[in-house]
């Protein structure tokens, strides 16, 4: 990394921290009755005696719905709802039910432990944390010392989380440009795609919506949170019309008013060939299009002259040419409370980038952005930083991109992506990795909540990863396959054992929300915050020796100022030495009560007391209806030139098509006699994350493989049948589902089963693990990994 200034503390935040200690600030009372108000605060009694109430947030899944838990004897016996949440309107899941069982699971990682035997073996002793830290600072020094404090030889990755900004603190304060997350196998080229165009990544408004178009997003099965319910509760019982469009009979194809089984890959002909229907038929808002359009008549030709029509769109699609433009006359004639409905799912081909700029375009014609019942971008309460360090150090290489003239490019399926991003592309860069072609040397790993060897496509090269890696460390709650691969192993406290980092959920009804600590950490394990904590300490004064050892610049000014000055601004262990509860405090602390509504409600927004309020059974108003934030920028997308931008010089200039466009690569083939492997998830399980959750394989113990009915007739499959599944990358085997609703050259089966951690009672070699066999596609613009362009074989075994 090339510095050109001084050395200096970075503050990412605004102001330094602040503490409020001992606030006596007087709390609104949300509750109006003032028997109530008197009564212990959110005491009840149940049939066991005394038990406390605390408000909390889920991490069963993304959503971070509000729970209420209910403690007994110090032990959680109930999760309910908290009412009080704009974002969950007073609803926990099955899965956000079971976090209790994830707390009381009996397979949680307890101690600090170092690996005993190979990697991968399972072989691990128990160590105290002190020798945990002493082990990781051995090596993270020797490393460091032999890459000449190159802090990018170590590589960070993380899985989504309340406090992934926690450990993502640590990654900044250490040094690295190295750093990986879930995004390129999850909302990457959707927010991509949608953010080039419109601004942002909008926000479905379901509850005022007349129409919706739901493409691959399949919101009645995969993901039961609110919004869902309000899409099957509010907006079909209205009237609103669904159009579901997925190669398979979902139960949100079910549920809806149409399906189309349309071909894997093929949604951006479909949308080209809607919008081939609108602008020849001139059913767009031609208003708004005059006021908030940039290169509509490039595009308008692009897609006239290519002959994009229903016709063309069927042929590739597999639809029918008829139902293409009657949704397109439908959409338009419900504008603009119509939605072609952004999704919130990984990428599934590679063309997804332009899919989703094609969805944005679309939804543009109808005028339906930043408005009711349309696209909304919605609001967000600001909340306070706090300060982080970020020293300079001279060595620390810029991020390991690899070098791209030696990369090869096409048949082997990946190449560098156009548009570099901080959360990287985990297999591009993996796989760079693999083949030794990065521009030095990365030895290290510090893996925080991430199981990358059951999430990234082709298991057995992340495998081949880990165990090239020098020093792997792993935080974890649960022995994942990931954690077997690990040479130290932290585990980390439950979420119901921790206070997060508190947050703030934009939208129509933004609010602030708090996870607070519901019973006491179990065994040895620690909230990150404490982890890291305890390990930067051990750390920081023997990494800024060999800062000074290599690094000029600290010598000079380590002579010119002292020691003790200079450390100071290198002291990584500075950013850990705040309790959460105390920045939680100071991230609210200008609005009035906020941190003490926080800890009791654990939800905050302005005016809640007033705006807040019970409307039937289960019902709730969040904020009156002139105070929601269906418009906050004009009705205009949220670009810089306020547009909609249908043709970008910007894209032009990486290389990348600056209008969506069809291209013959695209075409749905699969060689006979194999299938095209589809992959999704379930509404009980989030990923593996809760793969080894008791309580959930009381609602599905396993996944099945879906073949269509006749193919596995004339292949003698029957339900039930153990099959083999195989592509070039690996192989998997899981029980046969054979069934109508998928198309005979398609199979189907559930991510986040089949795991070979031994330590999991539950989940180990339970189904089958779909990216032991997804080979590695990257997609080519923002480099996520295209997770439905696998062919398989499959057998009965
Ligand atoms: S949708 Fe379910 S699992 Fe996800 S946060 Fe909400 S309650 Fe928890």
């Amino acid at each position: 990394m090339k510095i050109e200034v001084s050395r200096r503390k970075f503050l990412q935040g605004s102001v330094a921290l602040t503490v409020l200690g001992g606030s006596t600030i007087a709390v609104p009372n949300l509750f109006s009755n003032e028997e109530e108000k008197a009564k212990p605060k959110l005491n009840t009694k149940t049939g066991t005696g005394e038990a406390e109430e605390i408000a909390t947030l889920c991490e069963m899944c993304v959503n971070k719905c509000a729970a209420i838990a209910r403690v007994e004897n110090g032990r959680v016996t109930k999760l309910d709802p908290n009412p009080l949440f704009p974002k969950s309107k007073n609803m926990l899941c099955p899965r956000g039910n079971a976090g209790i069982q994830a707390l009381y699971d009996p397979d949680r990682l307890k101690y600090p432990m170092i690996r005993n035997g190979e990697k991968g073996s399972g072989e691990f002793k128990r160590v105290t944390w002190d020798e945990a830290h002493a082990y990781i600072t051995e090596k993270t020094l020797k490393i460091l010392d032999e890459e000449k404090d190159n802090r990018s030889s170590f590589l960070f990755c993380a899985g989504e989380g309340m406090a992934e900004h926690t450990f993502r603190t640590f990654y900044s304060a250490f040094g690295s440009s190295n750093w990986l997350n879930h995004a390129s196998i999850c909302l990457m080229t959707v927010a991509a795609g949608f953010s080039t165009t419109l601004g942002s990544y909008p926000q479905a408004d379901l509850d005022n919506a007349e129409y919706v178009i739901m493409a691959g997003a399949n919101r009645a099965e995969a993901i039961v949170t609110p919004d869902t319910m309000d899409l099957f509760k509010r907006t079909q019982r209205r009237g609103a019309k669904l159009i579901c469009v997925d190669p398979r009979f979902t139960n949100t194809a079910a549920k809806a008013d149409k399906w189309l089984a349309i071909k894997p890959g093929t949604d951006l002909a479909f949308v080209l060939a809607l919008t081939h229907v609108v602008l020849t038929e001139e059913l767009y808002n031609k208003q708004y299009v005059e006021d908030h359009f940039n290169g509509f008549e490039e595009y308008s030709d692009l897609v006239i002259s290519n002959k994009y029509t229903p016709e063309w769109a069927a042929e590739i699609t597999g639809l029918r040419a008829d139902d293409i433009t009657e949704i397109a006359r439908e959409f338009m004639a419900h504008a603009p409370r119509s939605i072609y409905y952004p999704g919130r799912r990984s990428t599934f081909a590679q063309n997804d980038f332009q899919l989703r700029r094609a969805m944005a375009i679309f939804q543009g014609l109808s005028g339906g952005i930043d408005t009711k019942g349309g696209l909304i971008f919605g609001d967000k309460i600001p909340i306070k930083g706090h300060a982080g360090l970020q020293p300079i150090y001279d060595r620390a290489q810029a991020r390991a991109s690899g070098k791209k003239d030696e990369l090869v490019t096409g048949e082997e399926g990946y190449d560098d992506c156009a548009v570099s991003t901080p959360a990287g592309s985990w297999i591009g860069w993996r796989n760079r990795y693999l083949e030794d072609k990065m521009d030095y040397n990365v030895r290290g790993m510090f893996i925080y909540k991430h199981n990358p060897v059951l999430n990234m496509p082709n298991s057995a090269k992340t495998i081949e990863m880990l165990k090239k890696m020098e020093l792997v460390v792993a935080i974890d709650t649960m022995p994942s396959d990931t954690v077997m691969y690990a040479d130290v192993v932290l585990p980390e406290a439950h979420y119901l054992e921790r206070t997060d980092p508190v947050k703030t959920f934009g939208g129509l009804e933004p609010s602030i929300a708090q996870r607070n600590k519901v019973v006491e950490p179990m065994y040895e394990t620690k909230p990150v915050m404490e982890i890291l904590k305890g390990l930067t300490s051990k750390l920081s004064k023997p990494m800024f020796e060999i800062t000074k050892k290599y690094d000029e610049v600290v010598q000079e000014e380590v002579s010119e100022r002292g020691e003790a000055s200079v450390f100071a601004e290198f002291d990584i262990s500075q950013p850990f030495q705040e309790t959460q509860e105390a920045l939680n405090e100071h991230a609210v602390h200008h609005y009035h009560g906020a941190a003490e509504i926080l800890k009791e409600k654990g939800v905050y927004y302005p005016n809640m007391d007033k705006y807040f309020k019970q409307t039937s059974v289960n019902e709730y108003e969040y904020y009156p209806e002139n105070k929601r934030a269906y418009q906050v920028n004009g009705g205009k997308p949220k670009t810089p030139s306020g547009k909609v931008e249908c043709n970008p010089a910007n894209l032009a200039k990486v290389g990348v098509d600056s209008m969506p466009m069809w291209k013959d690569e695209y075409n749905y083939e699969v060689p006979k006699g194999k299938f095209r492997l589809l992959t999704g998830r379930h509404a009980q399980f989030t990923q593996s994350g809760t793969s080894n959750n008791a309580m959930l394989r009381d609602l599905m113990i396993e996944n099945y493989i879906w073949i269509n009915k006749r193919v596995a007739a004339k292949r003698g499959i029957e339900f039930g049948d153990m099959i083999e599944v195989s592509s070039r990358v690996g192989k998997t085997e899981l029980k046969a589902y054979p069934t109508e609703k998928i198309a005979p050259d398609q199979v189907f089966f559930i991510h986040g089963f089949g795991e070979e951690s031994e330590e999991l009672t539950w989940a180990y070699k339970n189904g089958g693990n779909d990216n032991a066999v997804i080979e590695d596609v990257i997609e080519p613009v923002y480099g996520a990994a295209a997770m439905h362009e696998t062919n398989v074989e499959i057998r009965k075994v």
